[in-house]
């Protein structure tokens, strides 16, 4: 069995001993930003692949620059405090990390001002989040995605994801494995953890990013995909809830869901009812370089290898 470890209160310690007291603002105000990356485990190399740290840690100082939170450590400090984490714990399975930066103070009052700040980051074991094998059947929620006047989407906040659990959990009550979200003025915005493809005669649709959605990073690198590999053209403009009943394909990309084929929106088939062809293509391309299995996109990988067990 393996011990997860954490980065908290400026050391690396046990999981199991990162505890933070009841009062701490971001617990009680959802004062905190945040990141999930992937550590894919590759049973061939023994190795751990963490991707496109990067990316994840420009999005989070993006994050904490519009909540006002300070992040002492610098992208180095962190890159090397998550290998840390990661090798220390030595999960030998697919897992997921969370850097997570927070108003520390424990102390009560509306505010992200004068107040203390810090950074932890913990890892834990996180198999297939949506069954991206076989596809899913999704509702349009009755919640709307949080707007931008009033928290922004852009940024990975705690407490945005008080908007993304009520869509979640009314969406499976219903029936439905994912909810997708309509901003305010009727257009698509994203799942609850996830962003939205829409493919319609060869071309590739995405919501605008001024449409309330995380500018994501699995999105970005399946676009990529898309317009280099494959040749196909990419949009980004609103998107009609109705063009989702017409489209080819629809699937959703995120670090958690990966890329998942979408079957049905609101009880209606999407183009044959089974995984299109260009979702099939990016998934398996996808998931075969966030492993570390092509060479050409190795530098999108940060390895970790743990050493190789010793049998009993
Ligand atoms: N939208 C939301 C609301 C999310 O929580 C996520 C997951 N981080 C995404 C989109 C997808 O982003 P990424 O591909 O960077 O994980």
């Amino acid at each position: 069995m393996s011990t997860p470890y954490a980065y908290f209160k400026k050391q690396v310690i046990p999981l199991s001993e990162a505890k933070i007291g009841v009062m701490t603002h971001a617990f009680n105000y959802g004062t905190g930003v945040f990141e999930g990356i992937r550590g894919n485990w590759n049973e061939e190399t023994q190795t751990i692949y963490l991707f496109k740290i990067p990316e994840h840690l420009k999005r989070l100082r993006m994050s904490a620059h519009i909540c006002r939170i300070e992040i002492a450590e610098t992208d180095e400090e962190l890159t090397s405090l998550i290998m840390q984490v990661v090798a220390r714990s030595e999960i030998r399975e697919d897992q997921y990390i969370r850097p997570l930066a927070y108003k520390s103070s424990e102390v009560l009052g509306v505010r992200v001002h004068n107040l203390e700040d810090d950074l932890l980051i913990f890892v834990a074991p996180f198999g297939p989040y949506l069954d991206s094998d076989a596809g899913i059947h999704v509702q349009t929620s009755s919640w709307r995605r949080v707007e931008d006047v009033s928290i922004p989407a852009r940024a990975k906040t705690t407490g945005n994801y008080m908007n993304s659990a009520l869509a979640k959990t009314e969406a499976m009550l219903n029936g439905f494995d994912e909810a997708i979200m309509l901003n305010n003025d009727g257009h698509i915005s994203e799942g609850s953890g996830e962003n939205i493809v829409v493919i319609r005669d060869g071309k590739l649709y995405t919501p605008a990013e001024s449409d309330n959605v995380l500018e994501g990073i699995t999105l970005e690198t399946v676009l990529d995909l898309a317009k280099r590999e494959m040749g196909l053209e990419v949009v980004s403009r609103s998107i009609d809830r109705s063009e989702l009943y017409v489209a080819d394909e629809v699937f959703m990309t995120g670090t958690a869901a990966h890329v998942t084929p979408i079957l049905e929106v609101d009880r209606r088939v999407v183009g044959t009812g089974e995984i299109g062809p260009i979702t099939k293509q990016l998934a398996q391309r996808y998931f075969n370089i966030i492993s570390g299995r092509v060479p050409e996109y190795m530098h999108w990988c940060t390895p970790v290898p743990l050493a190789v067990p010793v049998k009993a």
